[in-house]
């Protein structure tokens, strides 16, 4: 024994996220989203900070507007502060109208991973130098090329493609087992709801 002892290796707080979709998808997708945790702390020798620990997230599937310009996902970071809640909001796949084809399925779960990551950062409050000499004033760039959203986007394929398959898959067949049946059973249910409640 040479009294030397190896660093326990870091593991963050597991978190459950409250998922509020048309299928049962809570499980798969906490996992998915402890496991993107984990990777992104041990990639980048982050900790959870410590008024982040209990923090809530909620992730919501919602219908998207006829807008091209419409965000196809949002990770809302102001109501950490006053909730302690990060509310997250991606189109849900199901509600549009889209024919749920590998390729939309990989794009769908791409924009899930991507404002994952963004959670990660709000968690580990990490931050990132800024890329100044890419800013040429032109529309938008502050947005492109804000340090947050191009670590987002580097992970995001690797997060949808590479971490945990096995829950990926899972998730991936839950949505083909939806058929377009139970969603126009769920439309016309989500529509005589609303009326309800505008009565
Ligand atoms: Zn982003």
């Amino acid at each position: 024994m040479n009294g030397k002892r190896t660093k326990a290796k870091y593991k963050p707080p597991e978190f459950k996220i409250q998922v509020n979709a048309l299928i049962e998808l809570d499980v798969e997708i906490s996992l998915l989203f402890n496991a993107i945790l984990q990777d992104y702390c041990e990639r980048f020798n982050t900790k959870i900070a410590d008024e982040r620990k209990n923090c809530k997230i909620m992730l919501s599937l919602i219908q998207g507007g006829n807008d091209p310009a419409d965000m196809d996902g949002l990770c809302a970071f102001e109501p950490v502060v006053r909730l302690n809640t990060i509310a997250i909001q991606v189109r849900c796949l199901l509600l549009e109208n889209v024919d749920p084809s590998d390729y939309a399925i990989q794009h769908w779960l791409e924009i899930l991973t991507h404002e994952f990551v963004h959670v990660c950062q709000c968690l580990t409050q990490r931050t990132m130098k800024p890329i100044e000499q890419t800013l040429l004033s032109l529309p938008n760039e502050e947005y492109y090329f804000d340090p947050d959203e191009v670590e987002a986007r580097i992970l995001q394929a690797y997060y949808a493609n590479k971490l945990v398959t096995n829950t990926v898959s899972t998730i991936v067949q839950k949505i083909r087992d939806c058929t377009g049946e139970d969603i126009d059973d769920f439309e016309i249910e989500l529509q005589s709801l609303v009326q309800q409640r505008v009565k």
